[in-house]
């Protein structure tokens, strides 16, 4: 959601007129940075980048400095003590008034005035309509897939959970405009698009009515799926609470919906999900699970889990595991339950609180049961000719070329960039490490 955030904000530079991009931090006159508050390491590494890059300022006095996204909305005003540097702090509502906020700070610093040194502007006031302020897009060359935001904030408030805060009630985009906005990407050569929200099945509940048994989240995707030039949909994150058949009947439906879902679990038991205040049972967790690998054949089900957190005991991190192997998930995100500021959870007893070394030894046993059973699906794929979605270049290798799978798992390949970016290819995988497969294309006249 933040790379979003961060392209909507790039392209009302571009529009503005007058500014590049630039991927030299020396060479900058503006700098941005798009924070996330979800772990506090998130918030002390951009903090620390951050103060790193204030020494530029000695060599460009008018360098405009900015903080953007959920640090700037939950800590505001305080974030100018602890970075004296800085002159801009815009919350989450408030990406589509950056552009003018650096203009003017841009104008003062450059006509020299005498109160530069102290002027900064904070602007982290809710505003209505924002949700909507998401919608366009910077689309490079032969680009094959795209981020679309369809809803911001959420309403469900889990306790270990700073987003409410920093993102606000839940807030959905008008259908027609995403589709548009979708149609748009389509016409400049995009084939995929992954849909966003905090809980995406939660989109439109408030604002659009049922139709025909189909629930908003649900006619959003036929709609997205009737977008000509658009092979494949996905969608995160859905929530197990109003995860309904609708939802799974659509994937049986509509052939453009990947074989894929990124299901977070949290934890596997039912005293622990209580306290993070999730509605659901562990067993409605695996009853979902259970149908949506009955849509497809090869349905990919990946999740999030939280260990350590306060008042988990052994038996419940046991049951999480059993709920672990039980769902024989493709991949899962398992993350030390860090404590966030202003959460209800972050405010629980002293004696409640799990030993930093138990969520350590937790998180590594996790950790290793999740890659065995990945491992086995990764190396069933062995042999076999995937589909993949060329996006270019591998991060880690520029000789060669990546992709995903419907499963949205990685495929590395050798091929011409010229020719595949953007383009569906048919790789026969011949080995894969960790969460990578390696193979051929399948293409004549390479
Ligand atoms: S559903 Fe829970 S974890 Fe997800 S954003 Fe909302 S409060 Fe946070």
């Amino acid at each position: 959601m933040n790379e979003r955030d961060s392209e909507q904000v790039a392209q009302m530079f571009l529009e503005r007129g007058g500014y590049v991009l630039t991927a030299d931090e020396g060479e900058a006159d503006v700098i941005l940075i798009n924070t996330c508050s979800v772990r506090d390491q998130a918030e002390q590494k951009a903090l620390g980048k951050m103060g790193m890059l204030g020494r530029l300022r000695r060599v460009k006095p008018h360098v405009v400095y900015g903080f953007l996204g959920c640090m700037a909305q939950s800590r505001g005003e305080e974030l100018l003590s602890r970075v004296p540097h800085l002159d801009l702090v815009a919350g989450t509502q408030k990406y589509h008034r950056v552009v003018e906020h650096v203009d003017g700070l841009l104008r003062r610093r450059l006509e020299r005035r005498m109160d530069d040194e102290r002027y900064s502007i904070v602007d982290v006031g809710e505003e209505e309509g924002s949700q909507n302020t998401i919608r366009d897009q910077v689309v490079g060359e032969r680009q094959a897939t795209a981020f679309v935001s369809i809803m911001q904030g959420c309403n469900m408030k889990c306790s270990f959970c700073i987003v409410p805060y920093t993102r606000g009630g839940e807030r959905a985009r008008p259908m027609g405009e995403i589709v548009a906005e979708v149609r748009r990407l389509a016409s400049e050569g995009v084939k995929e698009v992954t849909l966003l929200g905090q809980i995406v099945n939660r989109y439109g509940v408030r604002e659009f009515p049922v139709v025909g048994g189909l629930s908003p989240f649900v006619q959003l995707l036929e709609g997205v799926h009737g977008v000509e030039g658009i092979e494949r949909i996905r969608f995160t994150s859905p929530h197990p609470i109003g995860y309904r058949d609708d939802l799974v009947e659509a994937f049986r439906r509509l052939p453009k919906l990947c074989p894929h879902v990124h299901l977070p679990l949290q934890s596997g038991s039912e005293g622990v999900l209580k306290a993070m205040k999730r509605p659901y049972s562990p067993e409605r967790f695996l009853e979902i699970c259970g149908k949506m690998r009955g849509t497809r054949e090869e349905m990919a089900i990946t999740t999030d889990i939280i260990v350590g957190f306060p008042g988990e005991s052994e038996a419940d991190y046991e049951a999480t595991k059993a709920v672990v192997r039980a769902a024989d998930f493709d991949n899962a995100f398992i993350f030390r339950y860090s404590p966030r500021r202003g959460t209800p959870a972050a405010e629980m007893e002293e004696s409640l609180q799990v030993p930093e070394r138990e969520k350590e030894a937790r998180h590594q046993d996790l950790l290793a049961l999740v890659n065995g059973q990945a491992k086995v699906k990764y190396e069933r794929e062995i042999g076999r000719v995937v589909e993949v979605l060329c996006e270019g270049y591998s991060k880690t290798n520029r000789e060669r070329l990546s992709g995903r799978t419907p499963q949205n798992r990685i495929v590395v390949f050798p091929g011409p960039h010229d020719r595949l970016k953007g383009e569906l290819v048919r790789v026969r995988v011949e080995e894969h490490h960790a969460f990578t497969l390696y193979g051929e294309p399948e293409v004549t006249g390479l």
